[in-house]
């Protein structure tokens, strides 16, 4: 029997499912029990084509559309995804491997925030006017065209969402590429979307490897590209967007500081260091993954820690009652594990975990380690996954120092009572996201994104929409015009 998690096709593609079997097969392996359960194929250059053209050929008339009629069509689609959330969150988990307590409240959920909220802005683009004596300037913000965006495969739903309600909301039209290691839950967005009343060729979702997507990016007619994705995938979809000289939007991966000074609320802190460490089992961009705790309270902040570490439920992802679910794929379960060992063999403490779960799929131990010293290679390079690193600190201005001494800058939090400390350090920290005494809200109202290494651009907020659109200025003459000859 066909698993409930399979589409109906491999892409979608003016409105319709579309299939082209002669594409590479894409098997979708469930991360909690190892087994296949659906399957796509890569799209083949016919297939490129066909999203390429029909983005190209229905982005004039959309833009031609009033914002607000634009705006409704993304707010319904809020509304369906929202009225289907239960059964969008199975796919989520079928497709990620996370925990339903999660995806029931993470995913289809901040997908339709982005259509809602980009939805009800739409109608609100507007130029301006300038006046200059007699003469004036208007400016017009206009859609850039085409748009391509590519998904990472930690938050499949949400992140086609957080691409695409911006771009459509702007008038722009997008052909989405989701990662490979979760191709399900954009097909989804596409077809409620559509549902909704989204003309044709608006949005169009194809599935393939980085080679799909490099064919999309390197395309003459595509004017943008937002990728979220790992810096060296960034540095190398940024290179060819810039030979064709297009606009760009990276969302790239992270090794974000959490900093808790002594007066801190120590459940709180530890509560922030789980979200920001063992959410999504890890697999989150702006996690915190370097803990710097200060020197006073460090002890009594890993027992703590410990303690509700092992709290965590680890089992069933569908079972409500699971907090813990496994690695997406058995690959990233193994560039993980290498983490660990590295961990181990550098000399960091381990506190707890440190292995993989004994028990089908691809699960491993929420793992604590403590004396971590910046050199060592799981307080340098990106895990993307549970492992936390915990790093000790004397004072405010070692700590900063320490904590902006990495090539990224995608998130920082700081934990403490005293609110002057804590805006003057994150004043001084090189982070885009960042938080105090909380980490890893997104919430869709707030721009999202990095700096250094970690992006160019933002999503979210009312800043997506100026990386959506461009500004036309016009001058407008009353008088003659005066000429030299
Ligand atoms: P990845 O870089 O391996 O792949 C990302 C996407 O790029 C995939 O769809 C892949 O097929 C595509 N791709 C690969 N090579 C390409 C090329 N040459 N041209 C065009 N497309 C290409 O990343 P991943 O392993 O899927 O995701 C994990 C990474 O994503 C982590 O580094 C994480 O931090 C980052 N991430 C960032 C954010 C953010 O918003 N900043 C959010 C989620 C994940």
């Amino acid at each position: 029997m066909t698993h409930p998690a399979q589409p109906k096709a491999s892409h979608f593609i003016n409105g319709a499912y579309v299939e082209d079997t002669s594409g590479t097969a894409i098997p979708v392996i469930y991360a909690a029990t190892g087994e296949q359960i659906a399957s796509v194929h890569a799209a083949t250059p016919a297939i490129v084509e066909q999203a390429l053209a029909s983005g190209k050929a229905a982005q004039q008339a959309w833009a031609a559309m009033t914002g607000m009629e634009r705006g409704r069509i993304l707010r319904r689609a809020a509304d369906i995804m929202r009225d289907r959330n239960h059964d969008l969150s199975v796919l989520e988990t079928y497709d990620t491997g996370k925990p339903l307590q999660e995806t029931l409240v993470a995913d289809a959920t901040s997908g339709a925030d982005a259509l809602e909220y980009f939805g009800g802005l739409a109608a609100s683009l507007t130029g301006e006017h300038i006046q200059l004596g007699e003469d004036w300037v208007y400016t017009i913000r206009e859609a850039l065209g085409l748009c391509v965006g590519i998904g990472a495969w930690n938050y499949p739903t949400q992140i086609a969402c957080w691409k695409g309600a911006p771009a459509l909301a702007c008038g722009n039209t997008m052909v989405f590429k989701p990662s490979e290691a979760t191709p399900l839950c954009a097909l989804q967005v596409a077809e409620i979307l559509h549902e909704a009343g989204l003309p044709a060729g608006v949005f169009n979702v194809v599935q393939g490897l980085g080679d799909v997507g490099a064919a999309l990016v390197t395309d003459p007619r595509v004017n943008k590209v937002s990728l979220t994705g790992s810096a060296p995938t960034g540095k190398k979809v940024y290179a060819a967007a810039a030979a064709g000289m297009k606009h760009v939007t990276m969302e790239l991966g992270g090794k974000s500081p959490l900093i808790i000074f002594d007066d801190a609320d120590i459940d709180n802190a530890v509560g922030g260091a789980i979200n920001g460490n063992f959410y999504s089992s890890g697999q989150v961009c702006s996690n915190g993954t370097r803990v710097f705790v200060q020197k006073g309270i460090k002890e009594k902040f890993l027992a703590r820690l410990a303690e509700r570490v092992g709290a965590a439920v680890i089992g069933d992802p569908l079972d409500e009652a699971t907090s813990f679910g496994p690695m997406v794929n058995e690959a990233q379960m193994n560039i993980v594990l290498g983490y660990i060992e590295k961990g181990k063999s550098e000399g960091a403490r381990l506190i707890c975990g440190g292995a993989r779960c004994d028990m089908p799929g691809w699960y491993l131990q929420p793992t604590v380690f403590a004396d971590v010293t910046d050199e060592m290679t799981i307080a340098r390079e990106e895990i993307f996954g549970p492992v936390m690193s915990v790093l000790e600190f004397d004072s405010e201005d070692e700590v900063v120092a320490r904590a902006n001494a990495t090539e990224f800058g995608l998130s920082a939090g700081v934990f403490t009572k005293d609110f002057a400390r804590a805006h003057r350090v994150i004043g001084q920290l090189e982070a885009g996201s960042c938080f105090i005494n909380s980490y890893n809200d997104a919430p869709v109202e707030a721009p999202f994104g990095g700096v250094k290494a970690s992006g160019v651009g933002r999503e979210n907020s009312k800043e997506a929409l100026k990386h959506f659109s461009q500004v036309k200025s016009v001058y407008v003459r009353m008088g003659d015009v005066e000429a030299a000859f």
